[in-house]
């Protein structure tokens, strides 16, 4: 079956899957989704024992169907390999009652890698495909996590440019040093005066400058991003989950067939929505927790229908769930609406102009698969010391607010159905926030002190990522004023 790809707001054609990669965003700022929604071929059977890159060809295969076997799999095997710590990628971690899915194995170790690492690929392969001949170049900016995760993907990758813009002052010092320090002729990294919101402006108006886009065209540049409303990093996520469906029968925790319940932390709602999909196309599923930090948007809309970022955004300890917009929705809500384009353009305008929308009864019928739960932070920091200590396994601050929801929802419900927690960083990562969890002192030490700590307790090896930054040399030194990314982007594109 051919599948293609339409906008969550009706505009434009179908497009193929290599078109709908390579425009990210539909031009009336719609999300694509696939027409119709495949399923998995074969028996489920036949997933226990594939290796992530096989699990990934025959999962990708039914959605991206313009490439070819050969292009799949070039893709895949220059994503998953070597740069993962694990031959497994995604390993399946039992700990008393839970499982954590350890997504967070790759090179930035965080859950992003999972996608970022086969982005670069499959955006080049779609030009190819396409015959744009065009160099395409990345402008992101970042908070922390996207940014490196983006830099370690396309670092090197022929045919690709990537700059990343931070706020000078707004990141972690480890989350700089591994930024600062990335290798790549082909990558470019500056810092920004003012906040993330002053850098993520600047880059937007870089994509709306029609006389910049014309310029550097004239040159061969083509501008993209690698920005989670990509279908080409939503869809290589739902391969982790047939992933760790295929381990929980092979450990003979599931019988082939019966259902597994996962639990998410959630920001941006990409994650969960890729579990979603893994449901859809034949993944047994029932429950899917969607776990917020105070943070809460998603969790108040699961209970009342009602989407309302008109709230007091609050800085966490999980900071890449600190989202008042969670963009991947929108698919969600287009499904619910019967594939209703127009009432989902009335309400993504609605929450343009208002900060808010509602959905129907009936749509919310629709998501009754969703649960949704939040933990506040004195919680959060609670589940990290309350795991530590019955199975001496550290989990970091984001995998510690789905853990403690999915313990509430247990205890609230005795629904015992086997749950995979998604567990999306590496604890060291965060160190401060974790070890601050688990009692210690960390005020006036250093992070690469705090690091060896964290080796020490939780006898976990500190991951290559954060051992390579260490001694690494600072390779970007650049910082400028937002109001100058454009002369800056020209300079280094055409130098
Ligand atoms: C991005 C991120 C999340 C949120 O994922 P979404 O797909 O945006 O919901 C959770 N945890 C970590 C560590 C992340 O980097």
């Amino acid at each position: 079956m051919e599948m293609y790809y339409r906008s969550t707001r009706g505009g434009g054609d179908q497009v193929t899957a290599s078109q709908a990669i390579l425009k990210g965003l539909a031009e009336d700022g719609g999300l694509y989704v696939p027409v119709e929604i495949p399923k998995m071929e074969g028996k489920l059977e036949d997933y226990i024992g594939l290796s992530y890159q096989e699990t990934a060809y025959r999962i990708l295969k039914i959605f991206l169907t313009d490439y070819t076997e050969e292009e799949l799999r070039h893709c895949i095997n220059s994503a998953y390999d070597e740069k993962f710590d694990t031959e497994k990628i995604a390993p399946l971690v039992a700990k008393d009652d839970a499982y954590y899915l350890e997504l967070f194995r790759g090179k930035t170790i965080a859950f992003k890698d999972m996608a970022l690492s086969i982005l670069p690929h499959l955006l080049t392969t779609a030009a190819k495909k396409n015959e744009m001949n065009d160099e395409i170049v990345i402008l992101t900016a970042t908070s922390g996590d996207t940014g490196k995760a983006a830099l370690a993907g396309f670092a090197d990758v022929p045919g690709t440019r990537i700059f990343v813009f931070y706020p000078k002052h707004g990141v972690s010092a480890i989350q700089e040093k591994q930024m600062v320090t990335q290798v790549g002729d082909n990558t470019c990294v500056v810092g920004t005066s003012g906040n993330f919101d002053d850098a993520q402006t600047g880059v937007k108006r870089l994509f709306s400058d029609p006389k910049l886009a014309d310029d550097m065209a004239r040159e061969g540049f083509r501008f993209s991003s690698a920005n989670s409303i990509n279908i080409g990093r939503l869809l290589p996520q739902v391969v982790y989950y047939v992933y760790a469906y295929a381990q929980l029968c092979e450990s003979g925790a599931l019988q082939c067939g019966e259902p597994m319940n996962v639990c998410v932390p959630t920001g941006n709602f990409g994650n969960i929505l890729a579990a979603w999909y893994a449901a859809q196309i034949g993944v047994p599923m029932t429950k899917l927790i969607c776990a917020s930090n105070e943070n809460k948007v998603l969790y108040d809309f699961f209970e009342t229908g009602v989407y309302d970022r008109n709230r007091d955004f609050v800085l966490t300890t999980s900071p890449s769930m600190d989202i008042l917009i969670s963009s991947n929705l929108e698919r969600l809500v287009y499904l619910s609406a019967g594939c209703d384009a127009q009432a989902t353009a009335q309400r993504m305008k609605e929450l343009a102009e208002t900060g808010k929308y509602s959905i129907t009864a009936e749509m919310k019928a629709f998501m009754s698969n969703f649960v949704g739960g939040f933990a506040n932070e004195a919680q959060t920091a609670e589940e990290i010391a309350a795991v530590y200590e019955k199975t001496g396994y550290v989990i970091d601050t984001h995998t510690a607010v789905a853990s403690r929801v999915y313990h509430d929802y247990k205890k609230r419900t005795g629904d015992a159905t086997p749950t995979v927690i998604a567990s999306t960083a590496s604890p060291y990562k965060f160190s401060r926030a974790v070890l601050e969890a688990l009692g210690k002192d960390t005020k006036g030490r250093d992070d690469f002190e705090l690091v060896d700590e964290l080796e020490n307790i939780s006898g976990v090896k500190i991951p290559r990522a954060v051992e390579e930054i260490r001694s690494a040399p600072i390779l970007h030194k650049d910082v400028i004023d937002p109001a100058d990314m454009d002369a800056y982007v020209r300079v280094r594109l055409t130098q």
